[in-house]
């Protein structure tokens, strides 16, 4: 199916793709999530022997204590992750997700 970006908001990807279940499909190590949300696992953005990738089940937020690697959301994840651009992101999680805009 061709989906027309322009009216896919970055937001309703957001809100529709729970972090829990994407950083789950993502990692197959998460450790058990402090109250905030934080969990543990073992970075991808750098050569990472101990868990230093906090990841956040609640808001979909990401920081690296070893490399710095860092965002608010599931979609700068996924920029990050692929080294693709927006538009391209928004398109990957759509078509994996089913998001509904
Ligand atoms: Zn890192």
């Amino acid at each position: 199916m061709k989906i027309d970006m322009t009216y896919i908001s970055r937001n309703a990807v957001v809100n529709g793709i729970c972090p829990a279940d994407f950083y789950g499909s993502r990692f197959a190590r998460l450790s058990r999530p402090n109250p905030r949300g934080w969990s543990n696992t073992r970075c991808i953005f750098h050569d990472d022997s101990t868990p230093s990738l906090g990841v956040n089940l609640q808001t979909g937020a990401f920081k690296c204590l070893a490399c710095g690697t860092s965002g608010s959301n599931i979609i700068q994840f996924e920029i990050e992750r692929t080294r693709g651009s927006f538009a391209d992101v928004l398109r990957l999680l759509v078509d994996e997700w089913g998001v509904i805009v």
